[in-house]
């Protein structure tokens, strides 16, 4: 696949829909936007069943359909990168096509639009919709950026189809190689190659995608707080500081299948009992190590009920404020062998970044929490290949994320949205 590029005009003010003329108040536009995709991957009549939107699926394709449909609608000029993010770009009237940005000029903000299974309305879209609203809000007030500024919509950031979060940005990055991410297999065997073909995409010229990250200058990404920590500070908004180092490793545990019911218990091997030890170590390390570690996907063999398990397989996810702090709980988990999967050290964001949200936001009223996140993002990707970058989060109103029940006020949302179109147009003029 190469990057590919349509619609070579942009739209004239005077050519835009009435949305982008403001006669809409922006609450609405949010609400509207959330209503467009509410049915993709979703049931709205089973509000417990969340969103199950994964990567280079149908739904996948509707949500990134949608996403052009926006960015086509605002004049935006778009374009899929090699790694199959997607890209709206409104460029100054030197610039006459995305391959044409200066390097290191443009200015971009954007998230996702794919979820983990039974997710949320907001992990990911709040971003998505809110940098595609600041736009438009700025295009409204009739700016005229002298600089390139782009939306984002990355592909495939949960991970939850083929284990691995992020592959969109870091194969953007190089970080994940392109034989490394391809030949990913989902839960029915499934290649992620063959899941591109599927979706129409040629998997021969899928890879980084150095040209178009070498154009960027500075990325936000707007996400919906995760974690209950600005709520409590009367903060509508937070200012992301960094991303904690986390990590996610593999533990199997042996054992000999046999009847649940005639094997006396001295004579079993039961491959759960190590299993369940291990979740309470785990636990165990975490609190002495003021870390947090979960096991949150088991798999046992054969998985009947009236089976002793002859075989366990466990994924630890590990995080802490410092990597020392991951360190410890691996190794006071040492005897148990876990071997990695992956690992991601500290991120640290762009101070310089933060300090201009940190204005944007006192600029629509808000005094913004600066805090760190231990969930990882594709900002962390970007940051961590040397883009300067930055989040900036929006309160949750119950600290719930990765579950139908995540939510976030609309007022809280119009403040994330005019924050945003502050910084890009502090960045752009
Ligand atoms: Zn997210």
């Amino acid at each position: 696949m190469n990057a590919s590029v349509r619609g070579d005009e942009q739209l004239g003010d005077e050519q835009l829909g009435d949305e982008q003329r403001g006669d809409e108040q922006l609450g609405d536009k949010i609400t509207r936007c959330f209503a467009e995709i509410d049915d993709i991957g979703h049931d709205p009549s089973d509000p417990d069943s969340g969103y199950n939107r994964f990567a280079w699926t149908d739904e996948d394709a509707a949500l990134r359909s949608w996403f052009r449909v926006r960015c086509e609608a605002l004049g935006l000029v778009m374009e899929q990168d090699s790694a199959g993010n997607l890209w709206g770009w409104w460029l100054p009237k030197d610039v006459a096509s995305p391959s044409r940005i200066p390097p290191r000029s443009a200015v971009t903000s954007g998230s996702h639009l794919d979820s983990v299974p039974h997710g949320g309305a907001y992990d990911g879209p709040l971003g998505v919709i809110s940098a595609l609203l600041a736009i438009a809000e700025l295009r409204r007030r009739g700016f005229r950026p002298t600089r390139s500024i782009g939306v984002v919509c990355f592909s495939d950031e949960e991970g939850a189809r083929f284990g691995k979060a992020c592959l969109g940005s870091r194969t953007l990055t190089g970080a994940h190689s392109a034989d490394q991410v391809l030949g990913l297999r989902d839960s029915a065997g499934v290649t992620v190659a063959e899941a591109l073909g599927a979706q129409g995409v040629v998997p021969e010229g899928y890879g980084p995608d150095r040209e178009l990250l070498e154009r960027l200058a500075a990325h936000v990404e707007l996400h919906v707080e995760q974690g209950y920590a600005l709520a409590p500070a009367r903060a509508p908004l937070g200012v992301a500081t960094g991303i904690w180092p986390h990590g996610r490793w593999h533990v199997t545990f042996a054992g000999e299948a046999n009847h649940a019911g005639t094997t006396p218990l001295a004579m079993r091997r039961d491959a759960s009992i190590g299993l369940a030890h291990f979740v309470l170590d785990a636990r165990r390390a975490a609190e002495e190590h003021r870390a947090v570690a979960t096991v949150g996907r088991i798999l046992l063999t054969p998985n009947g009920v009236n089976v002793i398990p002859s075989h366990a397989d466990a994924w630890l996810d590990v995080r802490a404020a410092h990597d020392d702090g991951v360190d410890a709980v691996l190794t006071q988990l040492g005897s148990y062998e876990p071997q990695p999967e992956s690992r991601t050290p500290a991120t640290v964001f762009d101070g310089g970044t933060a300090d201009r949200l940190v204005a944007a936001c006192r600029k629509v009223g808000v005094a913004p929490v600066r805090l760190p996140t231990a969930a990882g993002h594709d900002a962390g990707i970007l940051a961590n290949a040397g883009v300067p970058t930055g989040m900036l989060f929006v309160r949750s109103v119950n600290g719930a994320s990765h579950t139908p029940h995540e939510q976030a006020e609309i007022g809280d949302c119009i403040l994330g949205v005019l924050a945003l179109s502050g910084y890009l147009e502090d960045c752009a003029r």
